[in-house]
């Protein structure tokens, strides 16, 4: 038999540990089994009203149209989100993109957008313009507002009434974290904060940013008043099988916008050949609730060890998720790099490099990153990333199987045991 001692190096006591810990998740574990049975039945269901057939998974090229396929994935997402329309294509290249083109297909000069929620995601501080980039929302005279949560991590209700004027045009709710230490959003939450912005000014756009939150819960942003809903196909909802491409989810008016800037005015969703990709597609959204459900147990596997050996840990392994992304202050940079040295270790593809902190374009600290996907940049991947910087946080996420984010986790723990960072009880 192969041990995971010969196979890997874990040792006895860390094995044995972390088996301990397993054992105490069961109950949340059948929990996380619930949801999944929930959003499956979902996603089947959807695919069946579609009538999704074999015809849909052959490649159209050139212009595309009349791309089956691509007709019924969109509605197939539509369906699963409860919105009239959808635009899912692999033209949209990232989640970063699908936003952009979700912003500036609804908004006009002379606009503002409106963050209720703190900073976005760092990515899309250039495309807003609040760090000056070529072809920015501020290059075109639309202008932005954001509201700071308060010290509680709660909604600044008062702050945010003052924020909307005449002017605002889109609001945009982060649902996760992302790469900051606050604690994500719940959909319910995220139905009470929209419920709030439209009683202030009803005409208001509200886009939620479900990066890394769908199948997550047993309903998304979209059906507690969400007008858009935008994603990465290499997160969550592309199950791991997705090569490429994002989604917009929502409100016909909005989403043909959105189609209008992502092709041409006049051409909208009638353009864009899908080249074979409707079936990983949908291949990858039919396993995405298992998958997630897979990452959340990673997840809270992870946070379950690190909490067990004092370390401070969002979420808790104890409180209810809304997205796949674990926090964990590890407190010094020689842990940081312990960590994510481990989980680059344990990844299908690449585990022979070692990662090293390195100062990424846009980044105020040195970032490590260690990521071995078969998807490049694919974060419901197993995958962990951290800026060198204090309280020393490291982000984990991702394991398209348990086995996997299981196996990443212990070496990751291993690794950090044998440079003598921690000491397991
Ligand atoms: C990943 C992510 C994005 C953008 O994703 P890319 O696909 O990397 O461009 C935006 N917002 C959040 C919250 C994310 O997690």
């Amino acid at each position: 038999m192969n041990t995971l001692n010969e196979l890997f190096g874990i040792d006895a006591q860390t094995e044995a540990f972390c088996r301990e810990v397993e054992q105490s998740l069961k109950e949340c574990f059948d929990r996380l089994d619930e949801t999944m049975h929930i959003n499956g039945a979902k996603v089947l269901h959807a695919m069946q009203k579609n009538k999704l057939s074999d015809v849909h998974f052959s490649a159209t090229t050139g212009y595309g149209y009349n791309d089956l396929g691509r007709d019924v994935v969109e509605q197939i997402y539509a369906d699963i989100f409860k919105t009239e329309s959808g635009l899912v294509r692999p033209q949209l290249m990232s989640g970063t993109h699908a936003l952009t083109v979700a912003l500036f297909g609804n908004l006009r000069p002379g606009d503002e957008l409106l963050s209720p929620v703190g900073k976005p995601y760092d990515t899309l501080e250039g495309v807003i313009g609040i760090r000056p980039e070529v072809g920015s929302l501020a290059e075109y005279g639309i202008t932005y507002k954001q509201v700071d949560l308060k010290e509680d991590f709660s909604f600044d209700y008062d702050g945010i009434r003052a924020a909307i004027t005449e002017k605002t045009k889109l609001v945009t709710i982060q649902r996760s974290k992302g790469y900051s230490y606050r604690p994500t959003f719940s959909v319910k939450q995220i139905g009470e904060l929209i419920s709030f912005i439209k009683s202030i000014k009803p005409d208001v756009v509200c886009m939620v940013d479900n990066c890394y939150g769908e199948f997550v819960e047993t309903i998304e942003p979209t059906e507690v008043g969400a007008d858009l809903c935008v994603g990465s196909l290499i997160k969550n909802p592309g199950g791991g099988l997705a090569p490429i491409g994002g989604y917009i989810v929502g409100k016909e008016e909005y989403v043909e916008k959105a189609a209008m800037r992502l092709t041409a005015p006049g051409l909208g969703k009638e353009v864009g050949a899908t080249l074979g990709l409707n079936q990983p597609v949908l291949q990858g959204l039919f396993l995405a609730p298992e998958v997630v459900t897979n990452a959340l147990k990673g997840a809270i596997f992870a946070s379950a060890l690190y909490e067990k050996l004092g370390f401070e840990v969002m979420p808790t392994s104890k409180e209810s998720r809304h997205d796949i992304i674990q926090a964990i202050n590890m407190q010094s940079p020689e842990n940081v790099i312990a960590f994510c040295q481990g989980i680059q270790k344990g990844a299908p593809v690449d585990s022979y490099v070692v990662p090293e902190p390195w100062d990424m374009p846009g980044y105020d600290a040195p970032v490590i990153m260690a990521a071995g996907a078969f998807i490049q940049g694919a974060s419901i991947e197993m995958s962990a990333d951290a800026p060198i910087k204090p309280p020393y946080t490291v982000f984990f996420q991702g394991g398209l199987t348990f086995y996997h984010a299981r196996l990443g986790v212990m070496i990751a723990l291993q690794t950090m045991k044998d440079k003598g960072l921690v000491t397991l009880p």
